[in-house]
């Protein structure tokens, strides 16, 4: 069987070929535990833990003190959110975030609101983008934490986290930035960008699946996390569990690949994006981009199909891997959180498709999906009784 073409990059990237041969020796010989550091297997996998450290930190201009290996972004945002409240309880209980976050920020604010914390919400505009005045506003005397991402996982907005970074900073608020589809992708200097805390994770980069890091700035200033993992004290006692060597070593591999890719990468990817937007909005004048058109991830595509139903769409695109959101929300039938706060009605959220660019798609694979993406909108609008389509 034909293999469909892969344009779901933003729910996971496939293993690059490199990272993996990088992983390959410590699920073999190099079977060391890094804590078992009295022999020579123990070492040989602490070198390794560590000079992966060193890569991910260096890509952050950040300590490699302030890396905290974790199971994925999921969890680190749950440790920073979490960690953070507890250690910062008497200063307040206040939190602010924005509405078009992914779940993994957005019910761990939920969690914190069932512990008492009061949570402002921010709205963005029709773009996506919360704006930093807005942020600014809503920082009160007993705010403990602003989190907001670097970039959405749906619609591909980046967010003006440089701005916002320096008002937390000015404002002695800790910011917390989910960078889980910027990372490796987009430049990040935690310095520059007054960012104290920042979640990523290796399957968005062509890493492996079941790691991620935590940055936990120690200086200037030091944040204090609460434990969410209590054990054998690993990860300076932040974070116990033996750790995962070859995942760790494919995440600072997967980086490595990153930079040495990244400009030339994301000039190509944005030729492609912007490519298959135009030859589809051209053959079809009612589809509509969701989100902005520059100001965003160069491998995002989100479309609405005004009046089709996205479901059906994606079962008739039949060679193509798509989703009709992150990977997360389209496991349940609620319209998109992402699409409807940029004021989307119900219906236009449910004929929205991500179609999401990758490193491996090529210039051919690209055309093949735009052809076919503008044969099944053709086909199904020409069963629809007329009056129906115009009505949408
Ligand atoms: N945040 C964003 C923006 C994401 O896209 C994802 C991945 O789906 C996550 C958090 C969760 O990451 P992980 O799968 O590593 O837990």
């Amino acid at each position: 069987m034909l293999q469909p073409i892969y344009l779901d990059n933003q729910s996971t990237t496939p293993l690059d070929p490199s990272v993996l041969k990088s992983m390959l020796p410590y699920f073999q010989n190099k079977h060391g535990n890094a804590a078992s550091v009295h022999h020579a297997y123990g070492r040989e996998a602490k070198e390794a833990v560590e000079m992966a450290r060193r890569i991910i930190a260096s890509e952050l201009n950040a300590q490699t003190r302030e890396i905290i290996f974790t199971s994925g972004a999921t969890e680190s945002i749950n440790l920073a959110i979490r960690g953070v409240c507890d250690q910062q309880k008497e200063k307040g209980r206040h939190l602010i975030t924005q509405v078009t976050e992914h779940k993994a920020v957005l019910d761990t604010c939920v969690a914190m609101e069932k512990q008492g914390w009061e949570v402002t919400y921010l709205p963005v505009d029709a773009m996506g983008r919360v704006d930093p005045d807005a942020v600014m506003e809503s920082i009160r005397i007993d705010t403990v934490l602003v989190s907001i991402m670097h970039a959405n996982n749906e619609i591909g907005t980046i967010q003006p986290v440089s701005e916002i970074g320096a008002i937390c900073h000015s404002k002695n608020v800790f910011f917390l930035v989910d960078a889980c589809q910027s990372f490796g992708k987009l430049p990040i200097d935690v310095q520059e960008m007054n960012i104290d805390l920042l979640a990523a994770t290796g399957h968005k980069i062509y890493g492996p699946k079941g790691i991620g890091m935590l940055f936990a700035r120690q200086k200037d200033p030091k944040i204090k996390l609460t434990i969410q993992l209590e054990g054998g004290g690993h990860e300076r006692g932040m974070r116990s569990g033996t750790l995962p060597v070859p995942l760790i070593v494919g995440f600072g591999s997967a980086i490595e690949v990153c930079q040495e890719k990244r400009d030339g990468e994301n000039a190509k990817l944005e030729k492609y994006r912007d490519q298959m937007i135009d030859e589809i909005i051209t053959a079809h004048p009612k589809v509509i981009l969701n989100g902005p058109r520059r100001n965003r991830l160069a491998h995002n595509i989100n479309l609405c199909f005004t009046g089709l139903d996205a479901e059906t769409l994606i079962t008739k695109m039949k060679g193509i891997a798509c989703s009709t959101g992150s990977a997360c929300s389209s496991a349940n039938l609620e319209p998109s959180h992402v699409l409807k706060a940029l004021g989307h009605d119900n219906e236009m959220a449910h004929s929205s498709i991500r179609f999401s660019l990758g490193r491996f798609n090529t210039l051919e694979e690209i055309q093949k999906a735009t052809r076919e993406i503008i044969d099944v909108v053709m086909n199904i609008e020409k069963k629809l009784p007329r009056h129906q389509y115009i009505n949408n």
